[in-house]
């Protein structure tokens, strides 16, 4: 595989406090280009500051349904203000009805604020969805048309299907490689290729054999192979193909 797009890292994320220059330095060899993506004005920022000077590292801005209770017009004024300053889209955000973390209700305006400055941007954005599928589907649908990805997309046929019909791409990553994923692995087969895109959420869900351990966008290449089996593809054929769908849809061209 000449090259990847890990759609949807944490880098900034302490677990990489110890290598994370090395690490950086070994996706530009081996050419992983990824997007970093921030969980609350923090670590938005951050994701900037890896982008910079780094034409492989892209930076997206956004508060996680976990941090929406903190939510307010300040917070979205500095989000907009991180975006304007080079982010190539806004996330992640989202529901997330199974930690429930923050009321439901703040959940719920924070996604629709954060839909609302994509579009008044013009940006796509990084959709994060876990036990929330009916209240996720019925603001995207009062939203209005949306450019992005559902990241770590881990539902069947069905929603996958509503997804892409929507004009969403989906994050495929280390959970099509669980055991247990089987109707992951049908839905995978049962969308048009152009609107699947790589990712690894690293430090977490690592792919097998790596589960309980750190997880690493070079490990994007294991997420790679595993589709390309699942859809009859050469390795290097799927490399290529979801890299090219990664560039479109945040519309970046990296160099290593
Ligand atoms: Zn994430």
């Amino acid at each position: 595989m000449d090259r990847l797009f890990d759609t949807h890292v944490h880098l900034d994320f302490s677990q990489f406090d110890g290598d994370r220059e090395e690490l950086l330095e070994e996706l530009r060899l081996q050419r992983v280009a990824v997007v970093n993506v921030g969980v609350d004005l923090a670590s938005s920022e951050a994701s900037l500051e890896l982008a910079r000077g780094r034409p492989y590292v892209f930076a997206a801005c956004g508060v996680h349904p976990h941090d929406a209770k903190a939510f307010s017009p300040e917070t979205e004024q500095r989000l907009e203000e991180l975006l304007r300053a080079g982010a190539v889209a806004v996330g992640e955000f989202g529901l997330d009805f199974y930690r429930d973390l923050s009321p439901r209700e703040k959940q719920i305006a924070a996604f629709r604020a954060q839909l609302r400055l994509a579009k008044r941007l013009d940006l796509p954005v990084i959709l994060h969805q876990r036990a929330a599928e009916e209240a996720f589907l019925e603001v995207l649908a009062e939203e209005g048309p949306v450019r992005g990805v559902v990241h770590a997309f881990s539902g069947d046929v069905a929603l996958a299907q509503r997804l892409v019909k929507m004009g969403l791409f989906l994050g495929i990553g280390g959970p099509l490689t669980y055991r247990k994923n089987e109707p992951l692995r049908q839905a995978v087969r049962k969308v048009p290729l152009a609107r699947l895109v790589l990712e690894t959420d690293a430090p977490f869900l690592p792919p097998e054999p790596f589960r309980g351990k750190r997880n690493d966008p070079l490990k994007v290449r294991l997420v790679a192979l595993r589709l390309s089996e699942l859809l009859g593809m050469k390795p290097e054929e799927l490399a290529e193909a979801t890299f090219e769908n990664a560039c479109r849809l945040f519309g970046v061209s990296p160099s290593f």
